[in-house]
């Protein structure tokens, strides 16, 4: 089980430089994978990227949120190109990267949306996915769709819905858990797990408030038994947000308005205990 943390933890400046220092300092924290935010492929420096995973031993994933322009959940034939083409630029990214997962919002504009999604929205997203994945398969990339809150999309903010938006997919797609975001809108952390058991390929670990793990409500002890439970195996990655660290484009959409943390060094070695901690100690339920 690879364990990584999201790239803004350590720098918003996806520059030559700041790609070296937030795959050293993932490093440094203990982990085994960062997460690139791949919002912008075009401007990718995958060759930097690629030398520095190698020179830490590090293997890396990727995940985006859409734009309302290149939104492919939309009615809006152009947007819904424009995603498909952004979508497998970073396919192409992650292809140079060794990578093998893409996830997050891939289905829809990371936004507050003023309005339900569409049947036909829905549709465009579901065929434009699928057609991606099939790239990506082909490199060896997994996609998984992120489950988010109704305050970042309209089109999967329940396990249960992105269950249904895989299903009978081919290839297949997978499904990508956020604790921060299930703490918003699942019942619980426990049973969305165990009904996402075959489908479940990607995990951000979230607090509720998205600071130091531990320090808000999301109930992780459950959570992680629940990994346990479907023996997943997949990347466990930690995900956080200050305004003292972040890319200007995801400052709005996220509402990230305040500090959390300034050291992101502490924080990330911080989360990197707390989820290797309680992954060993659910190990333990084998002898229950
Ligand atoms: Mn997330």
């Amino acid at each position: 089980m690879l364990i990584g943390c999201h790239g803004l933890v350590w720098t918003g400046q996806y520059n030559e430089a700041g790609i070296r220092r937030a795959v050293e300092q993932t490093r440094v924290a203990g982990f085994d994978l960062i997460e690139f935010p791949l919002m912008d492929p075009t401007t990718f420096d995958a060759g930097t990227a690629r030398a520095a995973l190698d020179e830490h031993g590090l293997v890396a994933s990727g995940s985006l949120g859409l734009s309302e322009a290149t939104d492919i959940s939309s009615e809006d034939p152009a947007a819904v190109r424009a995603g498909e083409e952004l979508l497998d630029q970073a396919v192409d990214v992650l292809a140079e990267l060794g990578s093998r997962h893409l996830c997050g919002i891939v289905y829809s504009a990371m936004s507050k949306y003023q309005q339900p999604a569409t049947e036909r929205g829905v549709a465009n997203s579901r065929a434009v996915v699928e057609r991606v994945a099939s790239r990506a398969a082909q490199a060896g990339i997994q996609v998984s769709v992120e489950v988010t809150n109704r305050y970042e999309s309209n089109v999967l903010n329940t396990a249960r819905q992105a269950r249904e938006y895989v299903t009978g997919m081919d290839p297949a797609v997978g499904v990508h858990l956020d604790t921060y975001h299930m703490n918003i809108e699942e019942t619980g952390m426990f049973a969305p797990v165990l009904e996402t058991a075959h489908q479940l390929r990607y995990v951000h670990i979230g607090e509720s408030h998205r600071g130091y793990l531990g320090t808000g409500s999301v109930d992780f002890d459950s959570f992680f038994k629940a990994l346990r439970h479907i023996d997943y195996d997949g990347p466990v990655v930690f995900e956080s947000f200050s305004s003292a660290v972040v890319s200007p484009t995801l400052t709005g959409a996220l509402g990230i308005w305040r500090n959390l943390w300034e050291n992101g060094a502490e924080l990330g070695a911080h989360a990197n205990v707390f989820i290797r901690g309680h992954l060993t100690a659910m190990s333990s339920l084998r002898h229950h």
